[in-house]
């Protein structure tokens, strides 16, 4: 039995009559997991009216007693872990130690947010005036809308609605059209968990009708985006003409430097591991490599044979190391980059096609690819999202980081070398919101702040101490105790 899902508006689940359906399937076999409803702009107003009405009561809820139900999510994400992480990877494709990893991602982060609602601090500072307290408050900034993609389809949604709501927002959240029973499976919890109805809201359906219909609406005033520089863009102008808050999460082209003196063998298991996880649908994935010319050769050999040697299958089998691609869109983009490569005279080394017939005859599943390239190439700058790394020499460190810089986006970077003032240097001079050294690209944590530079979007950060900012606005108070009319920079 296929699931069906409704929509999850003023703490009810509800199919409105005559509904459009849509589903999702498994990248790796075709087998379909759920049944949503394709929102209408009509259904997306009745959850932010749901929205609107719950909001000055949760805003009013002392923020510790928010993150009591906080609390209770988090348990509920652990009991139910192993069944998410298995949904992760049937609906996305990751390998299921990522999928529980997702899950894992989200425990911690709702944890970590729980914990925030007995500090959620402010500043006092003193007041040039006598008998005068001053002081910043946060507070929430009403009906906030979460949209996400499918490549971290628990742990990105958490991220956002965690932080929204210990911050006293209502949230309508619309998650990727691909993942939707794991966005429909995560809102459960948060139901079970004892969330007030309309608090948080679930409107499923595409990007073009309801998304748009959240960033429209003038009722939400934050939106909280991570997604494609082109969608990205998209939601920022119109969100503009509201003067909206616009939190935007967007693409990368992440570098892994290998210095002459690195640990080669640590290296190349980061280069594996950053490139190859989750088949390079990550944000953070390693999609350049930039090695010193002394060890170019040795260290591109090994790595391609490691390469070779990568298991690629039922990403629910815990012998693979790497699954499917997430959808006959991915695959097809992917297909073309490889082209493009190939056409504009990079190297080939491996990989390079759609693995066919047998285990992969039903699914989305492509050999991790190698190319040595040219700076300059598209498959250098453009992202590409897929397991595809493209290979460069570098004459030096300088030639590394001006490489490393010369793309349009600015996520995550690494280095790998033992020379303490080049890993000191690498920080001060790569261009990117996240800097590993001696290790690679991808492996964020919750408590600390998350997001890039240049086209990765706007400013913000996610996660970490940054999380609540992203989500409150600072209110500055002033009690004057004197009891007469003092004036700032008037009187003496
Ligand atoms: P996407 O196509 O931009 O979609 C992201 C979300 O936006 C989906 O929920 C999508 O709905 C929705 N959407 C599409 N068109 C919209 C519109 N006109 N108005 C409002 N919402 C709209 O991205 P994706 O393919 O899901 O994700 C891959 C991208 O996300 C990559 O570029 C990756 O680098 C980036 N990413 C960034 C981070 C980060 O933190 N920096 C993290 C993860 C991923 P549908 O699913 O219905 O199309």
């Amino acid at each position: 039995m296929v699931e069906e899902y409704g929509l999850f508006i003023g703490g009810e689940w509800k199919v409105p009559p005559g509904a459009h359906r849509y589903e999702t399937r498994n990248p790796a076999n075709g087998e379909v997991l759920g049944r949503f409803v394709a929102a209408t702009p009509q259904e997306v107003k009745e959850a932010v009216s749901a929205a609107v009405a719950a909001f000055p009561s949760w805003k009013a809820t002392p923020a510790p007693k928010r993150g009591e139900i906080l609390l209770e999510a988090a348990r509920l994400f652990r009991q139910e872990k192993e069944r998410l992480g298995r949904l992760v990877t049937r609906e996305m494709g990751k390998i299921l130690a990522e999928g529980r990893g997702d899950v894992q991602e989200a425990i911690d982060f709702v944890e970590y947010m729980a914990g925030e609602g007995r500090r959620f601090a402010g500043e006092t500072v003193p007041s040039e005036l006598r008998q005068k307290f001053c002081m910043t408050v946060r507070q929430p900034k009403g009906v906030v809308a979460a949209v996400t993609p499918w490549n971290f389809p628990v742990a990105i949604p958490n991220w956002k609605i965690a932080a929204a709501l210990i911050s006293g927002n209502s949230v309508v959240f619309k998650p990727a059209s691909n993942t939707s029973a794991c966005g429909a499976e995560l809102v459960r919890i948060y139901e079970k968990a004892g969330l007030p109805p309309g608090v948080l809201n679930l409107v499923t359906g595409s990007g073009g009708t309801v998304g748009s219909a959240l960033v429209d609406d003038p009722r939400v005033r934050a939106i909280s985006f991570t997604g494609g520089v082109e969608t990205g863009r998209e939601v920022y102008s119109r969100a503009a003409t509201h003067l909206k808050y616009v939190h935007l999460e967007l693409g990368g082209k992440n570098p892994q430097i290998v210095l002459n003196d690195a640990r080669q063998e640590l290296a190349l298991e980061g280069v594996l591991f950053g490139a190859f996880g989750s088949a390079g649908q990550r944000c953070t994935a390693t999609s350049r490599l930039l090695v010193e010319k002394g060890i170019y050769r040795e260290f591109v050999e090994k790595l391609r044979s490691r390469v070779e040697k990568l298991r690629v299958g039922d990403p629910l089998d815990p012998s693979i190391e790497m699954g499917p691609v997430a959808s006959t869109d991915q695959e097809r983009k992917i297909l073309e980059y490889i082209g493009i490569g190939e056409k504009e005279g990079a190297r080939l080394l491996t990989g390079g096609r759609k693995l066919e017939g047998g285990p992969y005859a039903k699914g989305h599943f492509l050999a991790p690819t190698l190319f040595e390239a040219k700076h300059g190439q598209r498959i250098t700058k453009e992202e590409i999202f897929g397991p595809v790394l493209s290979i460069i020499p570098v004459e030096d460190f300088a030639e590394a980081v001006r490489v490393a810089n010369d793309v349009e986006y600015g996520l995550s970077s690494s280095i790998y070398t033992r020379d303490l003032d080049r890993a000191y240097q690498a920080v001060d001079q790569l261009e990117a919101g996240i800097t590993y050294v001696n290790a690679p690209t991808i492996g964020a944590e919750v408590q600390l702040p998350f997001g890039g530079v240049k086209n990765t979007g706007n400013g913000g950060r996610e996660a970490g101490s940054a999380a609540i900012e992203e989500f409150t606005e600072i209110k500055t108070v002033f009690i004057d105790y004197s009891g007469r009319l003092q004036k700032a920079q008037i009187d003496a």
